[in-house]
């Protein structure tokens, strides 16, 4: 395949962030034989943070053309037990058949995994981890009419073809790209397509024996719901609060304090027939609270840059 650009050179891509956008575009590129190099600013690949990813058959179709589909299955549990979607006194309402459904029509199930198990799959199957530079933060794009170069902290500079900003909600690359965008009045009218309604508390921890192998979703009055997993070695929740709409640039970093504040408001809700919400964070391992962005940008190119996963679209209520 002739992946050439018009400069004589093989055509080459800097990726700005190794998340879960940033390494399934290295295995894109691997599979169409495309350099490439990645840059991200974790000195870990796979850091003890957030909670868990939910996969659904496109992704795990996705998953297997990259040759991991049997270890994110061999890594997660299917959901044997269910469905259901609960009331605000923990009973069920529900009960969808969905998982059936996905397999019967899609060929996959739906999976849950910890995120930074499935970094850690995506990243162990790549051929070349030289080309993952971690511990390296994107700190200026120039885009000139033969290539775009990205300097980073340390000092260095990584030079190609294309710039992808892979680097997530709060997207350095998309700040960068408006900025040379706005030389051109009118080619941008998305500094506001990104704000945040939801409040978010989420947690992982372990299996719990005699528990189902399901997952529930239970609304509550004040705008609230939640969502618990369960496998035999992972459990999960994550609690959303309806909140005013706020600028993405309106920041609020909570605290464990905050977090723990915000778990004993909920303490009391009944998960289902037996349990509250007390009894799955008196289990947890880790838990966050978070806003959750929200929003869709119009535009997600300009000159040598590319905007993909968060940094251009984010979940939408
Ligand atoms: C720490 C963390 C925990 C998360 N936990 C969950 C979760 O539990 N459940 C869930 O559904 N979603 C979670 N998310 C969001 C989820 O990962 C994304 O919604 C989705 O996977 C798309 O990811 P992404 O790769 O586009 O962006 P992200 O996952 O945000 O990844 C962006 C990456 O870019 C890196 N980066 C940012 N700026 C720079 C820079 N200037 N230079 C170099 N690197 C940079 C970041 O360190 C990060 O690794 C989490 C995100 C993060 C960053």
């Amino acid at each position: 395949m002739d992946n050439g650009s018009d400069t004589g050179r093989p055509l080459r891509v800097v990726v700005v962030g190794a998340g879960v956008t940033g390494l399934a575009a290295a295995h894109a590129f691997e599979s169409a034989g495309i350099a490439y190099v990645v840059v991200e600013r974790q000195a870990e690949v796979a850091p003890p943070a957030g909670a868990t990813i939910g996969l659904f058959p496109s992704t795990l179709r996705v998953l297997k053309q990259f040759g991991v589909l049997d270890l994110v299955e061999d890594g997660s549990d299917p959901f044997e037990d269910g469905f259901s979607n609960r009331d605000a006194r923990g009973r069920v309402l529900s009960s969808p058949s969905w998982r059936q459904c996905l397999r019967d029509n899609l060929g996959h199930d739906f999976r849950v995994l910890e995120r930074r198990a499935f970094l850690q799959i995506l990243y162990d199957a790549l051929p070349d981890k030289s080309k993952i530079r971690l511990g390296r933060t994107a700190t200026k794009v120039q885009d000139g009419p033969d290539a775009v170069h990205v300097d980073l902290d340390d000092g260095s500079r990584e030079t190609g073809d294309v710039v992808l900003g892979a680097d997530g909600v709060r997207s350095f690359v998309r700040q960068a790209m408006w900025e040379e965008a706005h030389l051109e009045p009118g080619t941008v009218k998305d500094e506001a397509a990104i704000t945040t309604t939801w409040r978010c508390l989420f947690g992982v921890g372990p299996g719990e024996p005699g528990r189902p192998n399901a997952i529930s979703v239970s609304s509550f009055p004040g705008k609230r719901s939640v969502v618990v997993s369960h496998q035999p070695n992972l459990s999960s929740f994550t609690f959303f609060w309806k909140t005013e709409r706020r600028p993405l640039a309106a920041r609020t970093r909570y605290t464990a304090d905050d977090a723990a504040e915000a778990a004993a408001s909920i303490a009391h809700l009944p998960l289902d027939e037996k349990r509250t919400f007390a009894d799955v964070w008196d289990r947890r391992q880790r838990a966050q609270l978070v806003d959750i962005q929200e929003g869709v940008l119009s535009r997600w190119h300009y000159g040598r840059y590319v905007l993909v996963g968060d940094a251009a679209h984010k979940v939408r209520d």
